[in-house]
C-alpha cells in the first residue's frame, strides 16, 4: 500500500525551509503522496528515507518497455481513469498474432499484414506496434525457428508466447537483445518464467483468473526481483476482462495498490472466433484500459478504425492539435493563383488543403496560429480578427508570391471582411469564400481575383 501524506512528513527533515518549492514539508508531503511532486526537489532528504520514499513516488502503473532502441513501445504510467480528467500519455499497442503451427506462408502473409497495415491521418502515421509469437504447436525448435525467422526480419518488438519456459529460453537465444516480453508467468511456473525474465532483462507477463490470483503472483514475481510487469487477468471473456480492468486501473490509482499498478494485456483473438467480434472488443479494451491488444488479424478494415480510435482516445484534451503556422502551396500555385486563409486546428487544416488539393486548382493556403483553435472559435476567442490577421498576412510574405491582393476568408468570419480589408491597406480586397469546405472546389473553379 502506498504511503499516505502524513507517513511521508515524518520522513522529511522538517525545516521547511522552502527549497522544494513548496512553503513546508507537510505541502511537499502531501504533493508528493498524491503523484504531484518528485522526491528529488528536496535536496535534504537522507538516503535512507529516499529509500523508503521511493515507493511513494514512483508513477501508480509503472512504465514498461517491450523491445529495445528506436521500435520499443512503452506502455503504462497513466494516471487518471477519464481521459478529460487530464490525458493518456502512452497509446495502446497492436499486436498481430503469429502461430508457430503455422505454414511458412501464412506466417509470411502475417508478416506482410503487419507490415502493411500503415496509415497516415492529421500528420501522424498510424500502424502495429508488435509482433506476438505463439508456441502452439508444443514444440521448442520449431519456436525458435519462427521467432529466429520473424526476429531478423523485422523490427518489431516481440511478445514471446508458451507455456514451457524451455521453449522460452530457446526463443530467446536469437532474440534476448531486443528484450521481447515472455508470455506468462502462471501459479505453477512463475519460478522459473521469473528467472528467465531476470537473466535476459525482459519484461513478463503475469496470467491469473482472479484478481486474487494476479496480486499474489505479481507480489512473488517483483519480490524475485523482476520488475517490469504486465497483468492478463486470463477469463477470456470479455465481460469479466472489462470488469477486470476497470477494477485494475481503479486499484492502482484510487487505492495506490502496487501489485495491480502495471498496464494489463488484452486478448480478444482468444475471446471470439469472430474477426468483425474481435474487432469490437479490441474497441472496447482500446477505451478501457488495454495496455497491448493482440489480434489474429489486422486487414485494413479492422486496422484502419482502430488506430484512429486509439489516436482519438490518446490525443490530449487540453491540447488542441495544430499544424505549423505558414503560407502552404497547393497544387503548385503561382503569382495568379488564390490566397485561402484559415486556422491551424489540425482537423481544420486537413478538411481544407484536402479540398484545395481535390480541386486541382493550384492555391495557396495561409494557415495561421491561433492555438489550434477552429475559425469560429477563434474568432469568439477574439484570436481570428482583423487586427491579427492583417499582422500576420503582413509577415507572412505571400504578397512577394502574388502579383494580385486578394485574400479569401472563411464564409464563417464573413461579418469581418470590410473590417479587415481596412486593416490590411495596401489595396487588398478581401473576398469572402464558402462556409463548408465541401464547396471549395466549385468556389475555386470559378474564382477570378
Ligand atoms: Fe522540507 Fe525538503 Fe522542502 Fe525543505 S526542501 S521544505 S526540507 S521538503
Amino acid at each position: 500500500m502506498a504511503l499516505t501524506g502524513l507517513d511521508i512528513y515524518k520522513m522529511l527533515p522538517k525545516t521547511n525551509c522552502g527549497e522544494c518549492g513548496f512553503p513546508t514539508c507537510l505541502a511537499f508531503a502531501m504533493r508528493l503522496a498524491a503523484g504531484q511532486a518528485e522526491l528529488d526537489a528536496c535536496p535534504h532528504v537522507s538516503e535512507e528515507a529516499k529509500a523508503q520514499l521511493s515507493e511513494a513516488s514512483a508513477p501508480p502503473i509503472r512504465l514498461v518497455t517491450v523491445g529495445a532502441g528506436d521500435k520499443a513501445f512503452k506502455v503504462g504510467e497513466e494516471q487518471v481513469l477519464f481521459r478529460h480528467e487530464k490525458t493518456f500519455y502512452n497509446p495502446c499497442g497492436f499486436a498481430l498474432l503469429i502461430e508457430d503451427s503455422m505454414s511458412d506462408k501464412e506466417a509470411k502473409a502475417k508478416i506482410d499484414q503487419v507490415k502493411s497495415s500503415q496509415f497516415e491521418r492529421i500528420a501522424q502515421l498510424l500502424r502495429a506496434d508488435l509482433v506476438a509469437l505463439k508456441n502452439s504447436s508444443g514444440d521448442a525448435s520449431k519456436f525458435a525457428a519462427l521467432v529466429k525467422k520473424i526476429s531478423d526480419s523485422t523490427d518489431f518488438p516481440l511478445i514471446l508466447m508458451s507455456e514451457k519456459a524451455e521453449a522460452l529460453k530457446a526463443a530467446l537465444a536469437h532474440c534476448a537483445d531486443k528484450k521481447p516480453l515472455l508470455y506468462a508467468a502462471k501459479k505453477d511456473n512463475y519460478e522459473s518464467f521469473a528467472s528467465l525474465a531476470k537473466e535476459n532483462n525482459c519484461p513478463l507477463v503475469v496470467s491469473d483468473e482472479s484478481i486474487e490470483g494476479l496480486v499474489e503472483l505479481s507480489d512473488k514475481i517483483s519480490g524475485l526481483g523482476v520488475k517490469d510487469l504486465v497483468l492478463d487477468p486470463s477469463s477470456r471473456k470479455p465481460s469479466t476482462t472489462v470488469r477486470d480492468f476497470v477494477y485494475i486501473r481503479r486499484s492502482a490509482l484510487r487505492q495506490k495498490l502496487r501489485s495491480l499498478g502495471y498496464p494489463v494485456i488484452a486478448f480478444p483473438a482468444e475471446e471470439s472466433k469472430d474477426s468483425l467480434e474481435e474487432a469490437v472488443l479490441a474497441a472496447v479494451y482500446v477505451t478501457k484500459y488495454g495496455g497491448i491488444i493482440v489480434l489474429k488479424s489486422l486487414e485494413p478494415w479492422k486496422a484502419l478504425p482502430l488506430f484512429v480510435l486509439r489516436q482519438n482516445i490518446y490525443t490530449d484534451p487540453q491540447q488542441p492539435m495544430q499544424v505549423e503556422e505558414k503560407v502552404y502551396a497547393v497544387n503548385n500555385p503561382g503569382e495568379t493563383s488564390p490566397v485561402l486563409i484559415t486556422t491551424n486546428f489540425s482537423l481544420t487544416y486537413f478538411i481544407v488543403s484536402g479540398e484545395v488539393e481535390a480541386s486541382k486548382v493550384p492555391a495557396w493556403l495561409c494557415i495561421m496560429d491561433v492555438e489550434g483553435l477552429s475559425v469560429l472559435t477563434a474568432w469568439a476567442a477574439g484570436k481570428f480578427v482583423p487586427e491579427k490577421i492583417a499582422l500576420f498576412i503582413k509577415k507572412s510574405s505571400i504578397q512577394d508570391k502574388v502579383k494580385h491582393r486578394t485574400l479569401i476568408i472563411p464564409g464563417y468570419v464573413a461579418q469581418i471582411s470590410g473590417e479587415l480589408e481596412d486593416e490590411m491597406g495596401d489595396g487588398w480586397k478581401v473576398q469572402v469564400g464558402t462556409r463548408e469546405a465541401g464547396d471549395i472546389p466549385a468556389f475555386l473553379k470559378q474564382w477570378k481575383a
